[in-house]
């Protein structure tokens, strides 16, 4: 079937199935507005959907999606900034309650990262690669001071954990997320999801590790 075809088909399930049966929650979400209580900030990668990862629905979930699900710390500048534009309109228009950073394995801006050892991040000159991988670089100097030894998957995967930590800290360099998270009404999330193994990760922030989701976060 033709690319574009498939999706189009795609479609004519979605409408049949969901928003038909569904039409009611849909045209409450046009009148009233979008009001989503969490931000995701997850990657580009095509493996990756967090909607889908989730089984969220429409208007569940605020997404920016970039190339290795980072967040750039907040620099005020004319230039043009997507993912911090991004937070800023789910944090003070919308008011998100959680904004969940979702790292995830394989990923191959970290990857080129990772490979490229010292060197900028990709081995070929691109227009915006190299200086938006920069984000990620104190995790790739982690990386090679505390497991030189190790090989690119271990490091990298490594390194796809602490991206992760390093957009949380870089959240925290905007002041409208610093504040309300310190008043507890904006709560942070790193989330990882090994699509290898099948398994969602949540960084536990009593030791900085990564566990279960499932573990973190019982079903009730
Ligand atoms: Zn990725």
């Amino acid at each position: 079937m033709d690319d574009i075809a498939k999706l189009i088909s795609g479609f004519r399930d979605f409408r049949r199935e969901n928003f038909t049966t569904n039409r009611s929650r849909f045209q409450d979400l046009v009148s009233r507005g979008q009001s989503p209580r969490i931000m995701v900030i997850a990657c580009s990668d095509s493996r990756v959907d967090p909607a889908i990862v989730t089984g969220a629905e429409l208007g569940d979930l605020f997404v920016v999606r970039n190339v290795a699900n980072l967040v750039p710390p907040c620099q005020g500048d004319s230039h043009h900034h997507g993912t911090s534009t991004a937070l800023e309109y789910a944090v003070r228009i919308l008011g998100v309650a959680h904004i969940i950073v979702f790292g995830h394995a394989r990923c191959g801006g970290i990857h080129a990262l990772m490979e490229s050892g010292e060197k900028p991040a990709t081995t070929e000159s691109t227009d915006f690669m190299e200086s938006w991988m920069e984000i990620a670089r104190s995790a790739q100097d982690e990386v090679l001071r505390t497991m030189p030894d190790a090989g690119l998957e271990e490091q990298a995967t490594a390194c796809e954990k602490l991206g992760v930590k390093t957009s949380l800290k870089n959240l925290m360099t905007f002041p409208w997320i610093a504040s309300p998270v310190a008043a507890r009404e904006l709560h942070l999330h790193g989330w990882y999801f090994d699509l290898v193994e099948g398994v969602l990760y949540a960084l536990d922030t009593e030791n900085g590790e990564f566990r279960p989701a499932e573990d973190l976060f019982p079903l009730v």
